[in-house]
């Protein structure tokens, strides 16, 4: 069995489960220890059953409880060392990857993709329980070929739909920022995630659309927009709906 547990998503925090059997590894902890703890608990996550800690990139929304995490978990963070570089996790037991080289970690091989964002150098992950894939990108103001070619064939992709072009734009966000936000080293618009599924169009894969923001879009405003675009019925794309919702994804 492989689960997928989206504890958190979005600029409040990010943290997502990947449990296959009775393994488990950890990807981002951007919440405090005690608040992941209670999604773990209200998701079914046995903490015990987790064996690392993957960093995507270092912002305070993936990274801020992740010393913390690790320490109280006794996982080791895993991420590449520019990544460690520009964070500050304290005293860990750091297991360093390098990108496009994968590992095995929790019985499953994890490729980590580069994304493009503007952090020292950010991935998606690729778990291939060598059965089921799951793609956990977010954060990437574009779609790399690498991301999108693990798009085409995960069974679940956890994606990221971070804004609607009009509500970025009329939003409360100064200029500079929704300059950045709207680029190819910000994150990815509804319509451009909408067009990334289309274009590895797979009837038989999962999409769970991440990272909503919750200035400049709703799950309703990302759910339409992506509908209209790839075909998909809407009830098919799933997203959180309010701050502490969680999701289980099976495959
Ligand atoms: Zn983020
Ligand atoms: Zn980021």
């Amino acid at each position: 069995m492989l689960e997928v547990h989206v504890l958190a998503s979005g600029s409040d925090g990010n943290c997502t489960v990947i449990q296959f059997e009775d393994r488990a590894v950890m990807i981002d902890a951007g919440l405090s220890y005690k608040k992941i703890r209670e999604l773990m608990n209200f998701n079914g996550v046995d903490e015990s059953a987790i064996d690392a800690l993957l960093i995507t990139h270092e912002h305070s929304d993936h990274i801020g409880g992740a010393g913390v995490v690790a320490r109280k978990l006794g996982v080791p963070i895993m991420c590449n060392q520019n990544t460690f570089d520009a964070s500050d996790f304290g005293a860990v037991n750091y297991s360093p990857i390098v990108t496009l080289h994968s590992f095995t970690v929790a019985g499953m091989n994890i490729l980590p993709l580069p994304t493009s964002h503007n952090a020292a150098e950010p991935n998606a992950f690729l778990f291939d329980t060598g059965d089921k894939k799951v793609l956990v990108a977010t954060d990437t103001g574009k779609l790399t070929y690498q991301v999108e070619h693990a798009l085409s064939e995960a069974d679940i992709a956890v994606i990221e739909a971070n804004y609607d072009k009009h509500m970025l734009d009329v939003g409360p966000y100064p200029l500079c920022l929704r300059q950045l936000i709207d680029s190819e080293v910000g994150h990815m618009s509804n319509v451009a995630c909408a067009e990334a599924i289309k274009k590895t169009m797979n009837d038989k894969r999962q999409i769970f659309l991440a990272h909503l923001s919750k200035k400049n879009n709703t799950p309703d405003t990302a759910r339409d927009t992506v509908s209209k675009i790839t075909g998909i019925k809407r009830y098919k794309l799933d997203c959180l709906e309010f701050a502490g919702d969680t999701r289980v994804l099976k495959a």
